[in-house]
């Protein structure tokens, strides 16, 4: 499957057409073979923002992860704050997205990152003006899973109830560890877990090399525009 747009859609209506139903952590008992969409911010909220408006386009809802603790974004910053919202005016859901390394503890005490998680938890809600009920985890140490966290309030998408009992699938590093349309079609599983991460992708397939340079070069602007908001004759100075 190419990084693209196109491609991602053409998964989207494979699920549609397959025996899968399209859901969420909230709703799945409710139907036989659930297929749940996930997406974790790791870089770019403005990527995930155009997966968001793909989606609403293609007439589906999904849950999009964001790291409070992240060094590329602040979901604080005002722009930041209004496209979380606008995820949400969507329909989309909006989960906390958990980097246990952020914290000393929490892979040897159960309690310490379950505080932590809802900490973040409570930050989050600040910025979507409600409720946030699901978290994923962040490159999770095998510590970390292993303890199959009980968060109260929240449901842990890391639970040995998602990734025993459905078919967990992921693009991490810009790889398909397995053929994702193959497994839809195939209907091996009853229930399944997708996790793609909307910063691969792009309106032409390009490799992680390149990817990777715009994403760098993408800053280097994106630095400029804010800093001509601190100055008021920044070219000038340039
Ligand atoms: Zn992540």
């Amino acid at each position: 499957m190419e990084f693209t747009y196109d491609a991602y859609a053409k998964l989207i209506h494979a699920i549609q057409e397959s025996y899968y139903t399209i859901t969420d952590y909230h709703n799945y008992r409710n139907v036989k073979t659930p297929c749940i969409l996930r997406h974790d911010i790791d870089y770019s909220i403005e990527k995930a923002m155009r997966f968001a408006e793909l989606e609403k386009e293609l007439g589906i809802k999904s849950t999009y992860f964001v790291l409070v603790s992240s060094d590329f974004y602040n979901v604080f910053s005002h722009d930041n704050k209004a496209k979380i919202q606008q995820l949400i005016e969507y329909g989309h859901e909006v989960g906390l997205h958990f980097d246990e390394t952020v914290y000393d503890g929490c892979e040897a005490y159960e309690e310490k990152a379950v505080a932590f998680i809802l900490k973040e938890r409570d930050l989050l809600e600040q910025v979507c003006n409600r409720k946030v009920s699901v978290v994923s985890m962040h490159r999770p140490s095998k510590k970390i899973l292993e303890k199959n966290l009980k968060i109260p309030g929240m449901i842990n998408s890391y639970s040995k109830e998602f990734f025993q009992d459905f078919k967990y699938m992921s693009d991490s590093h810009m790889k398909w560890q397995e053929d994702v349309m193959i497994y839809i079609k195939e209907k091996q599983y009853s229930k399944m877990q997708i996790l793609t991460h909307a910063f691969w992708y792009r309106e032409k397939a390009c490799g992680i090399k390149e990817l990777l340079k715009s994403f760098l070069k993408e800053a280097e602007e994106e630095r400029y525009r804010i800093l001509e908001k601190n100055f008021t004759n920044l070219s000038s100075i340039l």
